[in-house]
């Protein structure tokens, strides 16, 4: 069985703990450097990327995720794919830039705080504050899209979500995740 970790300085890492359970997979919260070494896959979850990423520098955690993200697969949801992304818009902003994606913060504006929408087969999207997607990398593959643009994307060993998919009953995108750290460990 693999374990994944879910980094757990701020934003909602527990509706992803119970996410993975749900699924019959493990998981834990990552907090420290240590706890990378025994988790098979990462998940950075939705919060508030400026908060994240002080806390990220704060821990000295930077490098040792950039690092993980190397060899093991990240899944990013909303805050966490702003985290991941190579390019942030919407205010200079650092990033692990694991994915070849760029990201505009705060897209839909003001007056969509958030919605629910319906996706491709179903899938219920909860967008909260949620970026937009505006370029991806020839290599990454769009699984899903929202008015238009990507919200569901792999690039290689990653993968980012700018919903919650933590929010819904709907287990396919943490199975797809768990599915790729299955993979990734053969
Ligand atoms: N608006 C947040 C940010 O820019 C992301 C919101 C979320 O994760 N739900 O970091």
């Amino acid at each position: 069985m693999v374990t994944i970790g879910i980094l757990a300085l701020q934003g909602d890492f527990e509706a992803h703990v119970r996410a993975f359970l749900r699924c019959g997979a493990a998981a834990v919260e990552v907090r420290a450097v240590d706890e990378l070494k025994s988790v098979d896959g990462l998940v950075i979850p939705g919060g508030e990327s400026t908060t994240m990423l002080k806390l990220i520098q704060l821990e000295n955690l930077m490098e040792p995720l950039r690092e993980f993200g190397s060899r093991a697969p990240v899944f990013g949801t909303c805050a966490g794919a702003i985290l991941l992304a190579r390019e942030v818009l919407g205010g200079q902003q650092d990033s692990l830039g694991l994915m070849d994606i760029t990201v505009e913060r705060n897209a839909y504006g003001r007056q969509l705080q958030s919605c629910v929408a319906q996706l491709e087969d179903g899938l219920e999207a909860v967008f909260i504050r949620a970026p937009i997607i505006r370029r991806v990398g020839n290599a990454v593959r769009v699984r899903a899209t929202y008015a238009g643009s990507p919200v569901w994307v792999e690039d290689g060993l990653h993968m980012a979500a700018t919903f919650h998919p933590e929010l819904t009953d709907d287990s396919r995108v943490h199975q797809a995740f768990l599915d790729k750290v299955a993979q990734c460990r053969h």
